[in-house]
């Protein structure tokens, strides 16, 4: 058995892999204090109609911003937060800071539908929807104004808990957002089980576009699924302006990716969001390909 195994079993336990596992420890033990000491900070990436210019909201993407290594991206701690239980206190941090800057961006003339925040799955239990509940009251954000993005890793549950919690944050008011959709295991009924408002067409959607005619009609086919049920369509990880055409020619009209801006913080997402921004942006990018 395991326990035998392990005791018998040679470790070959070289300096690299300690070393790894000091600095393992080390980023534990840094992230456990990040939020009290302040150390995380949000990105915002504008979403922009591609075919008037218009921002029609913003996603909110956490980084740490770590005393010695700098900026550090999600994919590098987010899965260590829900391993050692931080990820309520990561996400709790993140809903009342979206919602207070939404607040002051409006707060000083600045014009945005919404904001998303992004949910981990782990994230999704009992008292999250007394945690939106309570960054919007305390904000006092209107809860059409917020965006929750949860991925198919939540929605594929058929727990009656998750099923209840979903329309409880519907009932509150907050928009609906399905994230990375198609790149998780599951099947497709959760998209009429659950109050969507949203769907998020997968950057890897974006990438395959290029790869072959077969990767072009599964984004048609899921462009006209998500349309017959009603759902608005973001497009996330356009970097190109063929992309944008491609889509748009889909009347797929609202983008996020670095083609327009990459996310940004608080203070030069102000500049993003000045009137014409991104109408003038887009009359750059069409005379460039029209030429
Ligand atoms: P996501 O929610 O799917 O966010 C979109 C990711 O795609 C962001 O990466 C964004 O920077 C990136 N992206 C956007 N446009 C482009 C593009 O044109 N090209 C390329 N190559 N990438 C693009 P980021 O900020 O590193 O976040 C990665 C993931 O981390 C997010 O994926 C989300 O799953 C997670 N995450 C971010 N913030 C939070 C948070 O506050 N809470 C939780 N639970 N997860 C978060
Ligand atoms: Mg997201
Ligand atoms: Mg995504
Ligand atoms: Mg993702």
């Amino acid at each position: 058995n395991a326990k035998k195994r392990g005791r018998n079993r040679v470790v070959v336990y070289d300096d690299s892999m300690e070393s790894a596992n000091r600095e393992r420890l080390q980023l534990e033990n840094d992230l456990r204090r990040a939020v009290d000491l302040n150390q995380l900070l949000l990105h915002y990436q504008p979403q922009v109609n591609a075919r008037t210019g218009e921002v029609t909201g913003a996603e909110s993407l956490v980084r740490w911003n770590h005393p010695d290594e700098g900026l550090i991206p999600p994919f590098k701690w987010i899965p260590i937060a829900e391993e050692l239980g931080l990820i309520d206190d990561v996400g709790e941090w993140v809903l009342r800071k979206a919602c207070a800057d939404l607040v002051e961006l409006r707060a000083s003339g600045h014009t945005i539908p919404k904001v998303s925040v992004n949910v981990s799955a782990l994230q999704f239990h009992d008292d999250f929807v007394d945690t939106v509940q309570s960054a919007l009251q305390e904000s006092g954000l209107a809860a059409q104004s917020l965006e929750i993005e949860l991925t198919e890793g939540v929605m594929v549950s058929n727990q009656e808990s998750i099923v209840t919690m979903v329309h409880r944050l519907k009932d509150l008011g907050v928009r609906l957002s399905i994230d990375d959709f198609g790149t998780g295991y599951s099947s497709l009924s959760y998209l009429t089980r659950f109050p969507l408002d949203e769907l998020k067409i997968d950057r890897s959607f974006v990438v395959g576009l290029a790869k072959g005619k077969q990767n072009v009609e599964l984004v048609r086919a899921i462009i006209a699924m998500a349309k017959s049920l009603g759902l608005e369509l973001v497009v996330e990880g356009v970097e190109r302006m063929e992309e944008l055409e491609f889509f748009r020619d889909q009347e797929v009209d609202v983008i996020q990716g670095f083609l327009f801006s990459q996310p940004v913080p608080l203070e030069a997402l102000r500049a993003l969001l000045a009137p014409e921004h991104f109408v003038r942006q887009l009359a750059l990018l069409n005379r460039s390909t029209s030429q």
